[in-house]
């Protein structure tokens, strides 16, 4: 067997389950494209950052360049947006890039990596594909246990990953609670606070953790384009640390793994505050949209603070499947221990109608089926 040419802990990893793309679901349906809904990727609905479109306009003309390897633009916009010192800053091919960097750069075989039950699926990846040990801790109320994520740190332990907000739960954890665990645990573990959803927060719930780098050079806090930003098919995302973290990051960096394009894309979005409110309010009131539905329905859902909101939905599989009949695509997650849950992004008001219609159908015909 060929595969049994690879080191074992690269054959034990799962892949990752994608959202179905749009055009995959309408080649095995036969849809038009244009008729289908996919609220399966935490894509932003409003699409892309008028000033990012404008600065990939003209970005084109420039493809026959490297990009800057170094991101002096990018870095530029991130260091005037939140006070950093352009050392402090590793550009990544979306922020899964960066948090690939982390564990390449800090893990290796013999080391752990600690992170929740229900977490982000890269986080398992990463560890295992570097030959670390991964250590899963058990969530509570489907969020992060702290406390017991704190106890499993053993001498090997050299990083744990926390998203906040969590995907695909939601779940978030408060301020005080976060920085009272940085400040309990050993300094040589290295956090990962993944913030890809901070931009969808209520003023009072966003992250102050850029702030506190400044206290603990064991933090690392990732963010991204992907979402709130509308470039999650630009791939583009960061991390922000101690110059020294940053600097051992960028080592492990291929020195072109941010494009030219998503560089000038990403640095005009990161000014158009404007595009990033009206997307946060979009999504408050589809939220609200949703979980009301839900209500009519019946359903139960964790409460989210992102753009996506998992709902149950008792056999997710079938209830999927019958979705994408309907030509509604959202994300079954039982890899990520939830088979009775979907995850459902927070789409434009007709989106969620569709899929809001789309689901009563499915679920009045798996209740004849079962009956
Ligand atoms: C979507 C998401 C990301 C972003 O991934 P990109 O590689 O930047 O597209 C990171 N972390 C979490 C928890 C996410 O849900």
């Amino acid at each position: 067997m060929l595969c049994d040419l690879a080191p074992q802990h690269v054959r034990a990893i799962a892949p990752y389950q994608p959202g179905k793309p749009i055009s995959e679901l309408a080649r095995e349906m036969g849809l038009e494209e244009s008729t289908i809904v996919k609220l399966a990727s935490n894509e932003n609905p409003l699409g892309t950052s008028p000033k990012a479109m404008a600065a990939l306009r003209a970005g084109l003309a420039d493809g026959a360049r490297y990009p800057d390897g170094n991101g002096y633009v990018l870095k530029a916009a991130i260091t005037r947006k939140f006070g950093v010192d352009p050392s402090q800053i590793v550009l990544g091919n979306g922020s899964n890039d960066v948090l690939e960097l982390a564990a390449r750069a800090f893990l290796a075989p013999g080391t752990q990596a600690v992170f929740s039950q229900h977490a982000f699926a890269v986080y398992p990846l990463v560890t295992q594909a570097v030959g670390a040990t991964g250590i899963t801790v058990p969530a509570v109320h489907y969020g992060h246990d702290l406390e017991a994520m704190r106890v499993a740190i053993t001498p090997q332990t050299r990083m744990v990953f926390i998203a906040n907000p969590n995907n695909p739960t939601g779940t978030l954890l408060g301020k005080v609670e976060l920085r009272a665990f940085l400040r309990a645990i050993p300094t040589q573990v290295l956090v990962v606070l993944d913030e890809a959803y901070d931009e969808y927060l209520a003023d009072e719930h966003k992250s102050e953790a850029i702030a506190w780098l400044a206290e603990f050079p064991n933090l690392i806090v990732t963010r991204t384009f992907s979402k709130a930003y509308g470039l999650a098919g630009l791939r583009v995302g960061y991390a922000l640390a101690h110059p020294q973290v940053a600097d051992v990051m960028n080592r492990v960096r291929q020195p072109f793994n941010v494009n030219s394009l998503a560089l000038e894309a990403a640095a005009a979005a990161l000014e158009d505050d404007g595009f990033v409110r009206r997307s946060r309010d979009l999504n408050e009131a589809g939220m609200a949209q949703m979980v009301a539905g839900f209500r009519r329905l019946n359903l139960s859902y964790i409460p989210s603070f992102g753009n996506f909101v998992s709902v149950r939905v008792g056999n997710a599989a079938a209830v999927y499947q019958g979705l994408l009949r309907q030509g509604v695509i959202v994300r079954p997650i039982a890899s990520y221990g939830m088979p009775e849950y979907l995850r459902v992004s927070i789409g434009l008001e007709t989106e969620n109608t569709r899929f809001l219609e789309a689901l009563k159908t499915v679920l009045a015909e798996e209740t004849s089926i079962s009956s």
